[in-house]
């Protein structure tokens, strides 16, 4: 802390300014903070267990990505068959097929909300928003090897800066594989990137499900997007018998469609072949490795250094075995006695919102009546699945990187593909145990809490009980309160896409949700950009919802009796400061920046600020009208 610091003026440099003052960003990240301890606490414990296991596929993967000496021996051999097939594609109709096996399981709009593929489409299968009793195959928008369409329309400086250093890439990368005439072909992959992004949806718009939901059948394809050989493009998915879609970025799906008839089919051969060897760097010899890294991690992420093998292999490992890796790991560090602490404080906390909720004068009781539904009806899944996933079809080859990785992804995409046609199964989680993060599941009205969330600094049981409320506590609320914000709203007690709100409901949501916006974009970590209120408005409100739930229960769960003081900390006080020592991190400017643009949550720090809507942070630290912070009570938002 630096208790230097006025409460009112600063409250996340009150409560993490020795923290701030001390640390460094390791080089090898973008960002350092809780999510990254507790990322690399999780990663180390994972090493030792990945080196130790007896599970051969396991320990397979893990070795085979870590023998660099052997994959530099072997330079280009294993990439070669993937190059060579796509040098064998002769008309537009192999074109098709070719670029429909690209396609993999690598995008999910609603749970874990990744948005982005290089692939030209990404396939997500979830449940039909409409009937979420059926699995539904929902496309999503890809193609770009950049992050987003704005990095290659926006015409600032830095955008300008980033796309030259991208052609180059794109050059480097050709080169290394001894591609000819690399220059001029890296330009036209460019250009087609370019024509692609121009049609992209908006960050904003890709995230909206009114806009997103359109379903499409197979034939609809021919009809709305004309231009490529659908019925080849879908035989190369494997999709050939799927008979409806969900085409989630329609004007996507046209522009590709036009894009695969009119550019020359030179310059889409040559778009694979890039794609594919910039995807597969990671499993290739140094040098494309470390230009991997020299424009993904560094020129777009601010990043200084590579991180150390052993860290990307867990990674490659947890890619492709990760709840086999997950079952090891809860079965040592996460007890059973962490499992129930959890349950009692997530129930607390869901009786707190069922409080709010019959309490709030703004809501009809029809409405209510839904939302306790809602709320009665939602599943919770803490620490890991009851059921783990069965890996005995995935073929791990020791001593083939590249291949181990190629036969994950595919394994995973037609795990999903699988899904399709067959019941829905509520018992599937979308997060390894060993992931820290939480994730709301609107069309299942469900939640998941990996173990790895459920961890010190964030769940401790040598600390006071407030601060475990104020840290994991505040994030369950966040997550609970997904179901009830302006995308909880969209989808009933059922999972289905159906607002049950009023109009009157919806209004009042839509203006205290304004208030909010107002509030973020306020917020300027540059003196030329600010925070996107609009774009970060869900995850905002989940935190002013969150936090008003895990106080409540907080306050509930010392029964009347007043919580202990330590080092001179009210309960109440504890439990802030632990909410902002929660969003301790640093980022770098670079990173940061990336984040403005692409990311639906508002950076930690002004994420730790939320307290400042709270009526029980002002009695706990007495701000005062004119601090920075301060604001009346009538411009706090409380939504629930
Ligand atoms: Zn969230």
């Amino acid at each position: 802390m630096n208790t230097k610091v006025a409460p009112g003026d600063d409250f996340f440099a009150f409560a993490n300014g020795e923290w701030m003052a001390s640390t460094a960003i390791p080089k090898d990240r973008s960002t350092w903070g809780v999510m990254g301890e507790l990322t690399e606490l999780t990663n180390v414990r994972t090493a030792e267990l990945i080196k130790t296991t007896t599970d051969a596929k396991i320990a397979d993967t893990y070795a085979t990505f870590m023998d660099e000496a052997a994959i530099e021996s072997k330079g280009l051999a294993p990439v070669e068959p993937v190059l060579k097939e796509i040098e064998r594609i002769k008309d537009k109709s192999a074109l098709a097929r070719a670029l429909g096996g690209t396609i993999r399981a690598d995008v999910d709009v609603l749970n874990n909300t990744e948005l982005h593929t290089d692939n030209v489409l990404g396939l997500w299968v979830a449940e039909d928003l409409d009937d979420p009793t059926k699995y539904a195959a929902f496309l999503v928008q890809g193609g770009l090897g950049m992050p987003d369409r704005e990095y290659y329309v926006d015409p600032s400086p830095r955008m300008t800066d980033l796309r030259a250093k991208y052609v180059a890439h794109v050059e480097a990368v050709l080169t290394l594989a001894k591609v000819k005439d690399a220059k001029a072909k890296a330009g036209r992959i460019f250009e087609l990137e370019k024509k692609i992004a121009q049609e992209h949806a908006s960050r904003e718009d890709a995230g909206d499900v009114e806009k997103g939901n359109n379903h499409w059948a197979r034939k609809d394809f021919d009809a709305k997007a004309p231009g490529m050989d659908w019925g080849a493009f879908f035989a190369g998915a494997g999709l050939e018998k799927q008979t409806a879609f969900v085409a989630w970025t329609p004007k996507h799906v046209t522009s590709l469609a036009a894009l695969v008839a009119k550019e020359p089919l030179e310059t889409w051969k040559d778009y694979l072949a890039f794609h594919a060897l910039d995807g597969l760097s990671p499993f290739l010899p140094k040098a494309f490795v470390e230009e991997h890294f020299a424009f993904h991690a560094k020129a777009i992420g601010g990043v200084e250094q590579l991180r150390k093998r052993w860290k990307r292999a867990i990674d490659v490992t947890n890619d492709a075995l990760g709840e086999a890796v997950g079952k090891l790991y809860v079965d040592k560090y996460f007890p059973a006695s962490e499992k129930a602490r959890t349950k009692v404080m997530v129930k607390n906390i869901v009786d707190a919102f069922g409080k709010r909720i019959e309490g709030l004068s703004w809501m009809n009781d029809a409405t209510k009546a839904r939302a306790k539904a809602k709320l009665a009806t939602l599943e919770v899944g803490i620490g890991y699945p009851d059921r783990f996933r069965d890996y005995s079809k995935l073929e791990v080859v020791r001593g083939d990187a590249l291949g181990n990785a190629r036969r994950a992804s595919k394994f995973e995409y037609d795990r999903n593909r699988a899904k399709l046609g067959k019941p829905v199964d509520r018992g599937e989680w979308v997060m390894t145990p060993q992931l820290v993060n939480a994730v709301n599941l609107p069309v299942r009205n469900a939640l998941q809490f990996p173990a790895a969330i459920l961890q010190p600094p964030l769940l401790d049981p040598k600390r006071p009980e407030a601060m475990d409320y104020g840290a994991a506590g505040a994030i369950i609320g966040h997550e609970i309160s997904h179901s009830f914000d302006d995308q909880g709203a969209l989808f009933d007690e059922t999972g289905k896409l159906h607002n049950w709100w009023t109009a009157d409901d919806l209004a009042h949501f839509k203006a205290s949700g304004a208030a909010l916006v107002k509030q973020f974009d306020a917020y300027k970590p540059f003196p030329d950009a600010h925070v996107n209120g609009k774009q970060t408005l869900g995850e905002n409100i989940a935190d002013v919802a969150g936090l008003s739930a895990a106080y409540d229960a907080f306050t509930a769960s010392l029964g009347g009796k007043p919580a202990p003081v330590v080092d001179g900390f009210t309960g109440d006080q504890q439990f802030f400061i632990s909410f902002a020592q929660g969003w301790r991190t640093k980022i770098r400017p670079d990173a940061l920046r990336s984040r403005l643009v692409t990311d639906g949550h508002a950076p930690p720090e002004y994420r730790s600020d939320t307290v400042r809507n709270l009526d029980a942070w002002y009695k706990a630290f007495d701000p005062k009208p004119g601090q920075a912070l301060f604001l009346a009570p009538s411009d706090r938002v409380r939504i629930w």
